[in-house]
């Protein structure tokens, strides 16, 4: 599946540039990385933006599952667990400089 390039609803404490939610250790741990100096921080749930569920059609939930976060669905029982949709920390440079259309109603 391909990965998502997910951008944190906060800008960067150091740049106030984009952040871009990535995995950053084995087991699902996500972090917002700086797109200007790549420097990672902390995600809380509010930072990560609302993905809409093609399914149900109707915006799911950042909740933690097993530690991790992940979107689930207000309906439903579907679970979207984040790390399985964002890249890899080290993947992130290959995709650094893309110019990535308005996530914000993005939908799986
Ligand atoms: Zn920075
Ligand atoms: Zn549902």
């Amino acid at each position: 599946m391909a990965k998502s390039l997910l951008y944190s609803l906060q800008s960067s404490h150091c740049c106030a540039s984009r952040s871009l939610i990535v995995v950053s250790r084995e087991g699902g741990f996500i972090t917002q990385n700086c797109t200007s100096c790549d420097k990672p921080r902390a995600i809380r749930p509010e930072h990560i933006p609302s993905a809409l569920y093609t399914l149900c059609s109707i915006p799911m939930l950042v909740k933690v599952v097993n530690k991790n976060y992940a979107y689930t669905c207000q309906r439903c029982t579907n679970i979207h667990m984040i790390y399985q949709l964002v890249p890899a920390w080290e993947e992130y440079f290959k995709y650094n400089g893309f110019a990535i259309p308005n996530l914000d109603n993005y939908s799986f």
